[in-house]
């Protein structure tokens, strides 16, 4: 959980000040039960696999493992800590003796399964709530756009490294090593999420996992990767030609998502209804006549966790703030062929976007 790479430390404290004013207005429970293992750490710093939070008004108690209790007794001397290993039962033991009468817990982060047994252990209520935590975590705060700009920029870099590596005969899963050590050479933690690199036929489906397929010559090759520094994520994709010029199709499939992507980003500013951004993006892939190949959302926000909120889509409601971080990422998928995503993180500013991934995005020939 300390803060190694020399960025500023977040301000565990005030943030927790801010969950509890939030929390508060609702009126709706005296107490506040954090469980997604990203909240938890953005509410006091634990990085752990078992750990939870419970928050009053005025009490913080954080229980976890004996495997964390040194990092979580850095934590600060305002949280109360309980080590056990079922970190949940404890924290309804307290909330139940500290004579809570209404107790919240995170409705997209507890089975119905899991709560009926909460429920059974103790007389208190318990209600499944919208998280507050999702909607602070939105706004990033300067230190956390200082690791996402730092996770962007790692991971442009060693992008760059790899393309003039890749040629025809080179495996999916090759490529995706060598990617993650170049991110680790120039200081990223892990790989933010499962790399995917998705050649020929492979590049038609999204969310493709590298495999041992020999990149043929004419193939699309789509690289979607990230880099993650202190628990914090990049993402971008790049989609390529190899060992070949490319054909009529793929210069057109590339020319819709790349204008699309432009127009996604030109979309971007803080007061933006996310549903507006998705369609400016959207309405140019349809302009090409590619309306039904674009089979996902635009784009989504980026932080501890590499899908948070908002979700740029067509039925999303709400509008950008000033501090969100999202992907732009419109993609085309004709099955059997192959496919063309272009994707870049942005930090959204009062009239427009910043990136924090910075790879050309014009359509380049490899090997
Ligand atoms: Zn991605
Ligand atoms: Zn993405």
């Amino acid at each position: 959980m300390a803060v190694s790479s020399g960025y500023g430390r977040p301000d565990y404290p005030g943030r927790r000040c801010r969950f509890q004013a939030l929390a508060q207005a609702s009126g709706e429970v005296d107490g506040w039960l954090i469980t997604r293992p990203a909240n938890v750490r953005w509410l006091t710093g634990l990085d752990s696999s078992n750990a939870a939070v419970l928050l009053t008004g005025d009490r913080v108690v954080l229980a976890t493992d004996s495997r964390y209790r040194q990092q979580a007794a850095q934590t600060g001397p305002e949280v109360e800590l309980l080590i056990e290993r079922d970190v949940a039962a404890a924290l309804l033991g307290w909330a139940q003796e500290a004579g809570l009468r209404r107790l919240a817990f995170e409705s997209d982060d507890v089975s119905v399964g899991m709560a009926a047994r909460w429920q059974e252990q103790v007389s208190l209520e318990l209600r499944g709530l919208d998280s507050p935590v999702q909607t602070l975590r939105e706004i990033k705060e300067v230190v956390e756009i200082d690791l996402l700009r730092r996770c962007g920029q790692i991971a442009s870099e060693a992008l760059q490294s790899v393309e003039s590596t890749v040629e025809v005969g080179m495996t999916e899963i090759v490529v995706a090593r060598r990617l993650e050590l170049a991110m680790g050479q120039r200081g990223a933690d892990d790989r933010a999420f499962e790399t995917i690199v998705a050649s020929g036929p492979n590049s038609a489906i999204p969310h493709h996992r590298p495999s041992q397929r020999a990149i043929e010559a004419g193939d699309l090759l789509t690289i979607d990767f990230g880099a993650k520094v202190d628990g914090y994520r990049s993402d971008c994709t790049r989609t390529y030609i190899v060992g070949a010029d490319p054909q009529h199709w793929q210069w057109e499939v590339f020319d819709a998502v790349e204008r699309a992507a432009a127009a996604g980003r030109a979309a971007l500013r803080a007061g933006a209804a996310y549903a507006d951004v998705d369609r400016a993006a959207r309405a140019v892939v349809e302009a090409g006549g590619f309306g039904e190949n674009f089979i996902h959302g635009l784009g989504h926000g980026v932080g501890l966790e590499i899908h948070e909120a908002p979700l740029l889509a067509a039925r999303s409601v709400g509008r950008l703030a000033l501090g969100v971080v999202v992907t732009v990422e419109p993609g085309i998928y004709l099955p059997g062929r192959g496919g063309v995503r272009i994707e870049d993180t942005c930090l959204v500013t009062e009239d427009g976007a910043l990136e924090l991934t910075s790879v050309p995005r014009e359509f380049r020939r490899l090997g």
